[in-house]
């Protein structure tokens, strides 16, 4: 089982580990403890680096499998060994463009559900790009621009992000994230991460976020349309 490091330290660029699994024929190789983001959420796998035995191995991407996260190496140089002793290095400058997109995405949520009482139902993001679909009947130009000002608004305030890993009974208590839909969550999963934006938003998340509002920059919204009678998409660019 991985050690997601990037759980409890967002900003951990590079980090030490162990070798614990090799899939050979797709040159996956799994850790004991890692920094790389695997996917999840609409937020894109990290890439980044391995150097196991003085061999620098480019990571194309991470990937969850069962309860390890594998990195997988391009190149052609033979492959670690089992136990082998690594350095891993995420790619910052991607990650932390996510960190900061993630964070927009959670702010625009905050302040559509506390403005006009809609819920978000699906979102994805590319590194300073993301789109997010919520439940409105309608969607039109002033609209989007009040929403817009009002997300500048939040970051401008520098408000606290917050992280814990709570008990699953202890978050389950909790009257914001039953808004969410924390109650989908498998039954085998003990213990829920949340991501507090205080004063603002709260969710059960696995992703990685900036510390602070203030770090996101400048949010535009660049598009919006209908993806059915409630269904309505918003785009937005982070500068
Ligand atoms: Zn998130």
């Amino acid at each position: 089982m991985t050690k997601n490091l990037y759980q409890t330290d967002s900003y951990l660029k590079e980090f030490e580990a162990r070798v614990t699994g090799v899939d050979a024929e797709n040159r996956g190789v799994a850790l004991d403890e890692s920094a790389f983001y695997p996917g999840g959420g609409g937020q894109p796998a990290d890439g980044g680096s391995l150097t196991i035995a003085g061999v620098v191995y480019p990571v194309k991407r991470a990937k969850k499998v069962g309860d390890e996260v594998y990195h997988y190496l391009e190149g052609e140089s033979p492959l670690p060994a089992v136990g082998a002793q690594a350095k891993g290095e995420i790619d910052w400058e991607k990650r932390y463009k996510l960190m900061r997109t993630h964070t927009a995405m959670h702010i625009l949520c905050g302040v559509i559900f506390r403005d006009y009482g809609a819920s978000v139902t699906g979102g994805d993001m590319d590194p300073l790009e993301g789109r997010m679909d919520f439940e409105f009947e309608t969607m039109h130009h002033e609209l989007v621009a009040q929403i817009e000002r009002a997300v500048n608004a939040e970051i401008a305030k520098a408000r606290e992000i917050r992280v814990a890993i709570l008990p699953r009974e202890e978050a389950f208590k909790i009257p914001d994230l039953i808004r969410t839909k924390i109650n989908l969550l498998p039954e085998g999963i003990k213990q829920v991460r949340t991501v507090e934006i205080v004063g603002l938003d709260l969710q059960a998340d696995g992703g990685t976020h900036v510390k602070n509002t203030s770090e996101v920059g400048k949010v535009r919204v660049v598009d919006y349309k209908s993806k059915g009678k409630i269904n309505k998409r918003i785009y937005i660019a982070v500068e």
